[in-house]
């Protein structure tokens, strides 16, 4: 289980707007809002594809992951809807009943939380790398990675501090 930032994108945007939104956000894919109110994941070599084929719209890309839209009632199986890197193993295993790779948690404006199945869900969306330190009573991690690897954890309070990680 992991979880990554993207951007929202509706079906009938333009595929340029769609690649310029991905580019802005520093995503290799987004979350695209389907009519009938479904999510699909595409990524943007897939919108590279269907520019290259003059294809228009968002509509137009093929091969979208479908996204499993998160529900108040799957918070009472253990799942913790505000922090979800939290309760990993209990995504997982909401993921792998509904047989979904991606599950939306969480939409503001036009970015959308997304939680993985696996741990390497985040790979060929995301290129930064994700910066966590594991010193202190919880793993803490550093989505806006404003720290290196190796550095001393500004967030640990009190004594030992921990160190920063990179994956
Ligand atoms: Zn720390």
């Amino acid at each position: 289980m992991d979880a990554l930032w993207l951007p929202v994108l509706w079906q009938g945007d333009r595929l340029d707007d769609a690649l310029n939104a991905m580019k802005r956000t520093n995503c290799l894919g987004a979350l695209v809002e389907r009519e009938d109110d479904r999510y699909e994941i595409i990524k943007m070599w897939s919108v590279e594809q269907a520019l290259r084929n003059r294809q228009n719209t968002l509509a137009d890309v093929g091969d979208g992951e479908p996204v499993y839209l998160t529900s108040l009632e799957d918070a009472s199986d253990g799942i913790d809807l505000v922090r979800p890197l939290r309760t990993g193993a209990a995504y997982e295993d909401l993921l792998n009943r509904v047989n979904c790779q991606f599950a939306l948690v969480a939409q503001a404006y036009d970015m959308g939380l997304v939680v993985t199945r696996h741990e390497t869900g985040r790979r060929g969306y995301s290129p930064s790398s994700t910066f966590y330190c594991s010193g202190g009573a919880r793993t803490h991690y550093f989505p806006t990675p404003n720290v290196r690897g190796g550095q001393i954890c500004p967030k640990c309070l009190g004594q030992p501090k921990g160190q920063i990680y990179q994956r």
